[in-house]
């Protein structure tokens, strides 16, 4: 491809303000609650992820004295450097921070230390990153470690409601590593929000409450990210069945029944959104934090609800990597059946360019929606470049074989930044 047409076309839809439809960003404030230093940086993105697979033990990273984690850090980073979710946040401290070399150093680090801490006393800091230089219009925020409190700063978020602990239930214990924040459960929830979870009808009340709540707060969407805990098979499973397995009490559930009464649980909030008029975000795909169960997030495990639930809309996200063709064939057989490429392009440029340019030919392009599923707003600023990039890439690649013009390819790339998301989740 000529390197005009693509600069051409990236200069372009840098200027487009994305509707960022996923992310999880950390407020300033929790930032600011941990000794903040380089490495944090690193550690509160999927960074981390990779160091940890290349052999660094996970509790490193929890080190207050930064010098310490950097005797460790060193160790691995070679290993982990060449993957995209190292990359993104050198990139993002090239851009952001000004740092020059490739990789941290013995000498570069301590003076990116101060950089950061000094980043976020500016109380500008998160409005710089995502409004000025990612240019985000606005971010749907995923914060699961805080169900039950709206801590989003409504200039630049949109809460979604993570459904995991009104499925999961009561008593829930994950098998899977946590990483460091700690998940909500239904019990806090419903203490926060003073509701007895005595009868199966209040923990229904609860599911009400929680999708009202959430919409009133201006929440475009629920999302269920179960996939972490166990499969994506929702079975059908009756009102009276569910009733008499939560009158049990969470303990004496046995493994068949509690998955019983959380399939109840996922139709009943996929009934209740649809009523609201909120779509439902699914995870699918890679798990993030390391070990955990890949079939469990495999997208044919939902077919059933497309079929059963044809009013709803779905949007399965991340294209179920490595489920990809999976994923797409869903979205081409389903009018309701809808994909975000979340987090894709930061996974893998070469992979996002690659599922890209196959779900151009498979699916209708209206149905595409793009969010950078990140904790920091460093890692959500590198995860807009990359994804940019690569829509760059595709587009004009396909405007060079006579696909479509120029104009067209804008029209293409606008919609799936920001219109897509717009029209899809009513904003
Ligand atoms: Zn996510």
């Amino acid at each position: 491809m000529t390197n005009t047409l693509y600069f051409r076309l990236l200069e372009e839809i840098q200027k487009i303000k994305i509707v960022s439809t996923h992310e999880h960003i950390m407020s300033r404030d929790e930032v600011r609650q941990e000794p903040l230093h380089l490495f944090r940086v690193f550690e509160n993105s999927y960074a981390r992820l990779d160091f940890i697979t290349a052999g660094m033990p996970p509790e490193a990273w929890q080190k207050s004295d930064p010098q310490e984690v950097w005797e460790v850090f060193r160790k691995y980073q070679a290993q982990a450097s060449l993957t995209c979710f190292t990359r993104n946040i050198i990139r993002a401290l090239q851009d952001l921070y000004g740092l020059e070399e490739d990789c941290i150093t013995e000498e570069n680090w301590p003076e990116l230390s101060e950089k950061v801490r000094q980043a976020y006393d500016r109380e500008d800091w998160y409005h710089y990153v995502l409004t000025e230089r990612a240019n985000f219009e606005v971010a749907f925020l995923d914060t699961f470690w805080s169900v039950e409190k709206f801590t989003f700063d409504p200039e630049l978020f949109l809460p979604v409601l993570r459904t995991n602990p009104l499925i999961l239930g009561r008593g829930f214990v994950s098998r899977y590593p946590r990483g460091k924040v700690v998940h909500t459960t239904v019990e806090k929830l419903a203490g926060t929000w003073g509701v007895e979870l005595d009868e199966f009808q209040d923990y229904l009340g609860l599911v009400e409450m929680a999708i009202s709540r959430y919409k009133d707060a201006g929440a475009p969407a629920v999302k269920i990210a179960v996939a972490y805990e166990r499969s994506l098979v929702f079975d059908r499973v009756s009102r009276d069945e569910a009733a008499r397995l939560y009158g049990k009490g969470p303990g004496a559930l046995t493994a068949e029944e509690e998955k019983k009464l959380q399939d109840f649980m996922a139709h009943y909030i996929i009934q209740k959104a649809t009523e609201a008029g909120l779509p439902v975000q699914i995870h699918t795909g890679i798990l993030a934090r390391n070990a955990n169960v890949l079939a469990n997030s495999n997208p044919e495990n939902l077919n059933n609800l497309f079929l059963d639930y044809p009013e709803t809309r779905f949007i399965l996200l991340h294209f179920a990597f490595p489920y990809i063709g999976q994923v797409f064939s869903l979205a081409k057989m389903f009018p309701n059946v809808y994909l975000d490429f979340c987090w894709v392009p930061m996974l893998s440029r070469s992979a996002a360019a690659r599922a890209l340019e196959e779900f151009f030919d498979l699916v209708p392009y209206h149905k595409l929606v793009w969010g950078g599923d990140a904790y920091r707003v460093e890692e959500a600023y590198a995860g807009a470049c990359l994804a940019r990039e690569v829509m760059a890439s595709v587009l004009a690649g396909r405007v060079e074989r006579g696909d479509l013009d120029e104009e067209m390819a804008l029209t293409v790339a606008r919609a799936i930044l920001r219109d897509n998301a717009m029209e899809l989740f009513g904003i």
